[in-house]
């Protein structure tokens, strides 16, 4: 599904998040820098491409878990490249008319994504921050494509970490919560400090520093408040892997601290 990337000098200099993560999860769309960023976090923890197989599983997850319960628009923030398993083909197997708006930062990850759905007239791409969430909000393509009125779900799937400053972090949220209509449900997935050595925990975040994005690991008691006024569908914030496994065969099942990433999901009442 990924196609390699059109090689553009500024974006090759420096590792991007999404292409290290894009290498992790076998796209080809990935840079010398950016294979060398992730074999240094490979180094300093040798589970890493398992925690990223193991995130995107959890995103499958809840969109199936939100379809079942009848949702038909996503907006998928910090979406990242076009690999196997995007929102909008788990989601429009199931339901055709279902619409999808994936946002991210990184305009390489959004001319991919464009370039992918030019025939899909319910799924785009649009370049934005999640930092700033009126203008997402309030965007032409999500206004033509989601109906802000209708129940409608916003993933925000391993990128709050990106988002260092705990105010912009809780601020973005609180905004995009505020104006889910009831029955909308809020799809987090955070990385998580809980448990971790904190010599490799900074070795770690130089890594993402180099990629111009630091990385901000939180407790679980600050990824809950995030969901502040919505109900948490049961288990509740738990590691990704216990989120709603399919089965025992889920990675990290049995050590789900190795997947250090915490996973909830919240439907406006
Ligand atoms: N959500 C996908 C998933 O979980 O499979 C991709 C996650 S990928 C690890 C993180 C993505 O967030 C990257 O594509 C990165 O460019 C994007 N990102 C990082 N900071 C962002 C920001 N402030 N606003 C929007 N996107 C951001």
């Amino acid at each position: 599904m990924s196609s390699p990337a059109s090689p553009e000098p500024l974006a090759a200099e420096r590792p991007s998040i999404a292409r290290i993560y894009d290498y992790f999860l076998g796209g080809f769309n990935n840079f010398a820098v950016d294979r060398a960023a992730a074999e240094r976090l490979r180094a300093l923890a040798p589970d890493t491409p398992e925690i990223m197989r193991a995130n995107r599983a959890f995103l499958r997850r809840a969109v199936e878990f939100l379809l079942d319960r009848g949702v038909d628009q996503f907006l998928d923030l910090g979406s990242g490249l076009p690999t196997a398993g995007n929102v909008h083909e788990v989601a429009q197997e199931r339901d055709p008319a279902a619409r999808v708006v994936y946002v991210d930062n990184d305009p390489v990850v959004v001319a991919h994504s464009a370039a992918l759905l030019r025939d899909n007239p319910r799924a785009t791409a649009i370049q934005a921050d999640v930092r700033q969430p009126e203008a997402i909000l309030a965007h032409p393509t999500v206004r033509r494509l989601l109906d802000l009125d209708r129940p409608l779900a916003v993933l925000l799937v391993a990128v709050l970490h990106f988002v260092a400053d705990d105010r912009a972090a809780a601020r973005a949220v609180a905004a995009l919560r505020s104006r889910l209509a009831p029955g909308g449900y809020l799809v987090i997935a955070h990385g998580t400090d809980e448990g971790l050595p904190p010599d490799l925990l900074a070795e770690g975040q130089q890594v993402y520093t180099r990629a111009a994005s630091p990385f901000r690991a939180r407790p679980r008691a600050q990824v809950a408040r995030f969901f502040r006024g919505l109900d948490l569908v049961e288990p509740g914030v738990v590691y990704a892997p216990r989120w709603r496994p399919d089965g025992p065969d889920e990675r990290f099942f049995d050590q789900p601290a190795r997947s250090r990433n915490l996973a909830g999901v919240g439907r406006k009442p």
